[in-house]
């Protein structure tokens, strides 16, 4: 299929990129890797009349720690997370998580800033972001923002992003010493999106569970939030018993779609199964006795 007409800006600068979406509001889509939208725009689900493409802005790249806080740079490619030592060492849920996203095409052109901003509930870094507490950056002519990414995601393809507003870099908190993190998805082959998927994020006092973040993909019409798996989890010596009952907490808020990678019943068990692997996992990590 070929997409609608449409008008193609490629602004330098972020202050271009804002004043083009005051002009044209939500009748301008921003271009990042294109692997979302182009589909979108060639199938005609999606028809800006104005494309702005902001590929040209190397201040919208690139991954930095500083004062306890990692920032990522809206247009860094699923292969630079991949790639960076920073985050392999402090923060590694975020390229486990890149790493099964797609192949390796996608991932050379494919954005963190898109795949957050793109409100699709299959997409996953949604659930990373949400699990590791991370913040987003807005911008527009009102001016700049932080949001929560708990609490962005309203609907499908709806998210607290105003038309006119540019995410610029999504910050987290550098997980403390002790932390455990896995991502644990499901998929029907490689490339595939999530059948469910489950990000844990565990930070441990000595044995016990000081603070759990668990978030799902995929498995609802948002990326889910598992508060009350983590109230099962914190303050307590994780053992098996609670790694259940905080699975069956997970499965409870699930609400999935039926499709091609199972009814809704099949699609809420595997939530059930993807976190208490991912679980488990970041427990082994954290207490060493995993990779
Ligand atoms: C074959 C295939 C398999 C895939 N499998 C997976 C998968 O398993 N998991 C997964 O998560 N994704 C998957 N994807 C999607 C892929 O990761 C996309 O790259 C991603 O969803 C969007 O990122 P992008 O940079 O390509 O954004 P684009 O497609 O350019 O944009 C997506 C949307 O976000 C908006 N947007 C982009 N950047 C910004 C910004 N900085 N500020 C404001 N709005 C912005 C755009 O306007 C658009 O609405 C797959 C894609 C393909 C083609």
């Amino acid at each position: 299929m070929i997409p609608g007409h449409f008008a193609y800006h490629a602004p330098a600068s972020v202050e271009e990129v804002i004043t083009l979406l005051g002009q044209y509001g939500d009748e301008a889509s921003v271009l990042a890797g294109g692997h979302s939208l182009l589909p979108m725009m060639k199938l005609r689900f999606a028809e800006p009349a104005h494309l702005i493409d902001i590929n040209r802005i190397p201040v919208l790249r690139g991954i930095r720690e500083t004062q306890g806080v990692i920032h990522i740079g809206a247009m860094t490619t699923e292969s630079e997370l991949i790639a960076s030592a920073l985050l392999n060492e402090k923060c590694p849920l975020i390229p486990e998580a890149a790493r099964v996203i797609a192949d390796p095409q996608v991932r050379n052109r494919g954005t963190l800033g898109g795949d957050v901003a793109n409100g699709d509930p299959s997409n996953d870094h949604p659930a990373v972001m949400m699990a590791l507490d991370a913040l987003l950056v807005l911008r527009g002519p009102r001016g700049e923002r932080v949001v929560s990414a708990n609490g962005f995601y309203q609907g499908t393809y709806l998210t607290q992003r105003e038309a006119d507003e540019l995410l610029i870099e999504i910050r987290i908190p550098t997980p403390p010493p002790g932390t455990g993190q896995a991502y644990c998805k499901l998929k029907r082959k490689t490339g595939d999106y999530a059948t469910a998927a489950a990000a844990v994020v565990l930070q441990l006092d000595g044995t016990r569970c000081r603070k759990a973040g668990i978030a799902l993909t995929n498995v609802a019409p948002t990326p889910l939030r598992a508060d009350a798996a983590e109230r099962v989890l914190e303050g307590k010596v994780i053992d098996e018993d609670l790694i259940e009952q905080a699975a069956v907490q997970a499965m409870a808020i699930c609400d999935p779609a039926e499709d091609l990678r199972g009814d809704a019943e099949y699609r809420t068990h595997m939530a059930g199964e993807m976190t208490r692997r991912a679980i488990r996992l970041a427990l082994q990590r954290v207490q060493g006795k995993s990779p």
